[in-house]
């Protein structure tokens, strides 16, 4: 079942790889953050539908409720994608980035694998790896210290 989300994830991001922006558009928003080399390797799509998978299966494994929430963005790798009301909130980004930066430091069938297993055991918003970006996301729109985040998420994941 992981390898099949996975490949139905490389599939979606293949799919949507012509409608996608880098995200070095924020080297100046996120310095200090972000690294430039970081950013030139994540990307980020507009659509009016978050993909989401839905085969079977995936209910079963307890993700019923997260395929059928409304969410305004989500990482799938280095890509993510949002709806176009969020476009210009920074925060949004943030958040999404920090999610980039977990896929690449966990590698994709380890973060699916703790992703699923964290939303089954503590709920979507008490999930650890949410709560993390959640947390980085204040951070950063409360003006607080620069902070490396790839370091961050690869000391405390
Ligand atoms: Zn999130």
């Amino acid at each position: 079942m992981l390898s099949k989300i996975e490949q139905w994830i490389d599939e979606t991001n293949r799919h949507y790889e012509s409608h996608r922006i880098s995200c070095d558009k924020f080297i100046n928003e996120f310095d200090g953050f972000y690294t430039k080399s970081f950013l030139e390797n994540a990307f980020f799509v507009v659509v009016n539908t978050i993909p989401k998978p839905d085969f079977p299966g995936l209910r079963e494994m307890g993700l019923g409720d997260l395929i059928d929430m409304h969410v305004d963005g989500i990482t799938y790798k280095n890509t993510y994608y949002i709806l176009p009301h969020v476009v210009n909130n920074l925060r949004i980004h943030f958040h999404e980035l920090v999610h980039v930066a977990q896929w690449e430091f966990l590698g994709a069938s380890n973060f699916i694998e703790r992703y699923i297993r964290e939303i089954n055991h503590h709920s979507y918003e008490h999930a650890p790896l949410e709560e993390m970006a959640y947390g980085l996301d204040a951070h950063y729109s409360n003006g607080a210290e620069k902070i490396d985040i790839q370091n961050y998420v690869s000391e405390k994941i």
